[in-house]
């Protein structure tokens, strides 16, 4: 199936071809007729599959059908506000050709600047849920006449304890609008949430196991903690690691993490939850335009951040929650593109190794000639 097959308007065309996708991913092939018919949609994928176009372009069509009303249409939830400016980047590039006012609203700068986003009167808005609740709560946001609510990565947004914020926002939007919600996993709390927002919704699976077709190789080392920094600076060394993201536990072990990176005269910068919003969209540019060759990054820093080319994915430690490992690894392989993800594994971790194995189907491959 190709996007001329799908009824789209020629300007999303357009921007699409501008993208130069040649086809729909399977799940943009499913769910763009279904949120085009009218209907609720579940979406359940892991990283890379190319969920946000998959919610983007029908709601882009159906806004672009009536441009009349100033008011915010289409709602769209994520966890983190990187995540956040990239999916409202994806909504201004797909409707590039349209005439549709997108915005971004996020905790960590000055509710002033979201204010005079809110008086342009987007049609379509971004946000983290706590900055948005405190905008509407203050009067300068107006959610009376959202048609269209997305709820991305609601199983992040679970974990970082949302769902309040989350079920506080629900409860002010219009009762008839269309939903989609989006998970990696679905754990209990995902599938309530699903049964309280979603009406019949059109299912969309795309499962774990595709990571095998994705072109990921997973490598295992066993090293000890106190020695895992210095096999990662060794590995550093082999140039064909061009674009590294590096998965630390704490944020204080991502900062030693990275400045020993530094001190080995490779560039390399730390992304988390201590940092500024400058600070860290300034490091994922760097590292973006290959500037930076290695970022360092808590999980909740990273989540759903989409960076092109990723050569290596290099995990510190053995997340105890598969899950967690799926994420993380998702991050390379991208679209289709080859990807190598690395973990280090230590003494006390070999039984999360074996919970990841499990949940894939498969053992991971162990390299055992290192220092
Ligand atoms: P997800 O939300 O599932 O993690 P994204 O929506 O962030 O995935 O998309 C992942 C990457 O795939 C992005 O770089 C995006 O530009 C690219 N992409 C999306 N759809 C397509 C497509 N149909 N063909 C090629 N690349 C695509
Ligand atoms: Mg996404």
């Amino acid at each position: 199936m190709l996007f001329q097959d799908l009824n789209l308007n020629p300007a999303i065309i357009k921007a699409i071809e501008d993208q130069k996708y040649k086809k729909p991913t399977p799940i943009q092939e499913k769910a763009i007729p279904s949120v085009l018919s009218g209907k609720d949609l579940l979406g359940c994928a892991q990283t890379g599959t190319g969920k946000t176009a998959a919610f983007a372009i029908p709601i882009l069509q159906k806004l672009s059908k009536d441009s009349s009303n100033n008011k915010i249409r289409a709602l769209i939830l994520a966890p983190t506000r990187e995540l956040a400016t990239q999916i409202s980047e994806s909504f201004k590039t797909y409707g590039q050709h349209l005439d549709v006012q997108t915005g971004v609203v996020f905790g960590g700068v000055t509710p002033k600047r979201h204010i005079k986003v809110l008086k342009r009167e987007p049609s379509i808005l971004v946000a983290t849920p706590g900055r948005l609740l405190d905008l509407v709560e203050k009067g300068y946001a107006d959610l009376s006449s959202v048609e269209f609510f997305v709820l991305d990565e609601a199983d992040s947004m679970l974990d970082l304890g949302m769902k309040e914020d989350v079920k506080n926002i629900i409860s002010k939007l219009p009762k008839v609008r269309q939903n989609m919600l989006f998970s990696a996993t679905m754990p209990k709390e995902v599938s309530k949430l699903v049964n309280s927002i979603l009406i019949n919704p059109v299912k969309i699976e795309v499962e774990s196991k595709s990571l095998n077709e994705n072109g990921i190789r997973q490598q295992v080392y066993f090293v000890e903690e106190p020695d895992k920094t210095s096999l990662l600076l060794q590995l550093l060394k082999d140039k064909t690691f061009e674009s590294v993201l590096v998965f630390a536990r704490t944020k204080k072990k991502a900062d030693k993490i990275s400045k020993a990176i530094n001190i080995a005269n490779i560039r390399s910068k730390a992304i988390h939850g201590d940092k500024n919003q400058s600070e860290r969209q300034k490091a994922l540019e760097l590292f973006k335009n290959k500037e930076a060759r290695v970022l360092v990054a808590t999980d909740v820093a990273a989540r759903g951040i989409d960076i092109d080319k990723l050569s290596h994915v290099v995990n510190m430690d053995i997340p105890n929650v598969p899950e967690v490992y799926i994420h993380r690894i998702g991050r390379t392989g991208r679209a289709g593109m080859g990807g190598t993800a690395i973990s280090f594994c230590s003494n006390q971790e070999t039984t999360f190794l074996k919970d990841i194995e499990k949940l894939q189907g498969k053992s991971i491959e162990v390299v055992k000639s290192h220092p």
